[in-house]
Formats: structure tokens, C-alpha cells, sequence
């Protein structure tokens, strides 16, 4: 499989999932759909090299499958694998 390269100026990955332990900087993790407060104005990352920055985040890597063609296909890719990766609860 070739390996995948993360798109300069996407950032869906630091916004559409969310990250349900606690981090630096976000002690209560960061819900779905918002932007992680280390995502920066060039939607890189401030805590790139910085051992602060979460586990989860250290080992996502860019797949065809999350990363889609483009920014906006990222957002939907990831928000609909989020919500698949909730736990279901009986009612
Ligand atoms: S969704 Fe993929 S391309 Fe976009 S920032 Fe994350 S890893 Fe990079
Ligand atoms: S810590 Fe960095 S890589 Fe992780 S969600 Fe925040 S901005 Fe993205």
C-alpha cells in the first residue's frame, strides 16, 4: 500500500474526531466537530514536536480511507467514523 502523505492546510483530523482523554491545554478532552485549541491559523499543529501532545494524535497516521480527496471529504470520512466508533446504549 503507498504510503500517505497529510495534506498541508486540512486540519479535519484535529477537528471532526473527538479525543475523549484528557490533554494539555484541554482537561476535559476535545468533543467532535471542534477545532483542538493547538490547531493553529495554518491548521498545523503547535504541539507537533512537543511531548504534550496526545498519544492518539502521535500515532493517527493520513489514510486514503480518513483522509478522502480533499478537506471537506476528510470532515464527513471522520465525523461518520467517529459517530460509528461510539459505544450504543440500550434504551
Ligand atoms: S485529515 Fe488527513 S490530510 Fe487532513 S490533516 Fe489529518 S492526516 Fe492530514
Ligand atoms: S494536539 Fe495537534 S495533532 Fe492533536 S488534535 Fe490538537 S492540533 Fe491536532
Amino acid at each position: 500500500m503507498s504510503e500517505a502523505r497529510c495534506r498541508p492546510g486540512c486540519g479535519a483530523c484535529c477537528i471532526a474526531p473527538a479525543i475523549v482523554q484528557s490533554f494539555f491545554g484541554m482537561p476535559d478532552g476535545k468533543p467532535a466537530g471542534v477545532a483542538c485549541i493547538h490547531l493553529n491559523a495554518s491548521l498545523g499543529c503547535d504541539l507537533f514536536d512537543d511531548p504534550r501532545r496526545p498519544r492518539c494524535c502521535v500515532q493517527f497516521k493520513p489514510h486514503p480511507e480518513v483522509c478522502g480527496d480533499g478537506r471537506e471529504q476528510a470532515m464527513v470520512l471522520l465525523m461518520q467514523l467517529d459517530a460509528d466508533s461510539q459505544p450504543e446504549y440500550e434504551s
